[in-house]
């Protein structure tokens, strides 16, 4: 049944594990409505029992744009409006720079990037007319610092955070609000779905040493999804927001340590940056 009124409308991307799942879980107990998408939407279905009409579900495939298309508007029918989009769907190559191919370079930014770029740019016109609504961006840690290895995510991940934190200025007058999320490590499916680039010796001590820690991390994460669900939801429902939410202990310490040694890099050398002046 359409229902207009009563909670805010929810469009998630990848909803068939992880953040996903645990962000339709999260709105739905807030008693909001969700329109729940994955590429694969038979996972899905144990969702429907506990949605009921608030629940409505699609297939959604962030490299296809039909299906982008098609899942806007079935939001649209169903719920009559988007209140929050949150692009979610997410996926890894792991390898060193030459580890990776430029077709694994191009896939993750067609994911990573591409997609979220293709959701994002269906429900801007949307919100903007509204003057109303969240784009949330899950971005992670690794899209403010890097480690070797993750060479393929990072840039998809950084090239999301130039295109969000912009928008965000874009559509701030407008009344729409961007928030990007930095997650560490979070016990998700997330890791066991790391797809691994061929190895080469030559890089056994920098992204070796990346594949070994993410081994170890599997079924060891040390954050939970359920909680990093909840803080999402309290950020989008704040009066005031952050552009960016860190979420986990070693986000939160990775981000603070990046960004000081950027600063102390810039000090370091300001006398020569400086110098570049016209005379
Ligand atoms: P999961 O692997 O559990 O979930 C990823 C989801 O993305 C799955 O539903 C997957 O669907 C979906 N997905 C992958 N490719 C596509 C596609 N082409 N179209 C639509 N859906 C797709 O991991 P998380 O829940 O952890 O990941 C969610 C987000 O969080 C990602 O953007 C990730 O980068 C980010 N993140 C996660 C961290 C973590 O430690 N878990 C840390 C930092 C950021 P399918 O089942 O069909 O593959």
């Amino acid at each position: 049944m359409t229902n207009h009124t009563d909670g805010r409308v929810w469009l998630i991307t990848g909803c068939s594990s992880g953040f996903g799942r645990e962000l339709v879980l999260a709105a739905l107990a807030a008693g909001d409505r969700v329109m729940a998408t994955a590429r694969r939407p038979e996972t899905l279905s144990g969702l429907a029992d506990i949605g009921g009409e608030r629940l409505s579900t699609a297939a959604l495939d962030v490299t296809d744009p039909a299906s982008v298309d098609a899942a806007v508007k079935a939001t649209l029918a169903v719920f009559g409006r988007i209140d929050v989009v949150v692009n979610n769907a997410g996926s890894m190559i792991l390898g060193a720079v030459e580890e990776v191919s430029m077709d694994d370079l191009r896939a993750q930014m067609e994911v990573n990037y591409f997609g979220a770029a293709e959701v994002t740019r269906a429900v801007v016109p949307l919100m903007r007319e509204r003057g109303s609504g969240t784009i949330v961006q899950m971005s992670s840690l690794g899209g403010l610092k890097t480690y070797p290895g993750f060479g393929a995510y990072h840039a998809a991940k950084w090239a999301l955070e130039g295109l969000s934190e912009t928008l965000s200025a874009e559509l701030a007058p407008l009344g729409v609000r961007v928030l990007i999320v930095e997650p560490g490590a979070f016990r998700t499916e997330f890791n066991r779905n790391i797809r691994k680039a061929r190895e080469i010796g030559a890089y056994h001590q920098t992204s070796g040493a990346t594949r070994e820690m993410t081994n170890q991390l599997l079924d060891a994460e040390p954050n939970d999804p359920v909680k990093g669900a909840a803080a999402i939801l309290q950020a989008v429902g704040s009066a005031n927001p952050p552009l960016r939410l860190v979420l986990g202990d070693e986000a939160v310490d990775g981000v603070r340590e990046h960004h000081e040694a950027l600063l102390a890099e810039v000090t370091a050398w300001e006398t020569l940056s400086r110098s570049t002046a016209m005379s």
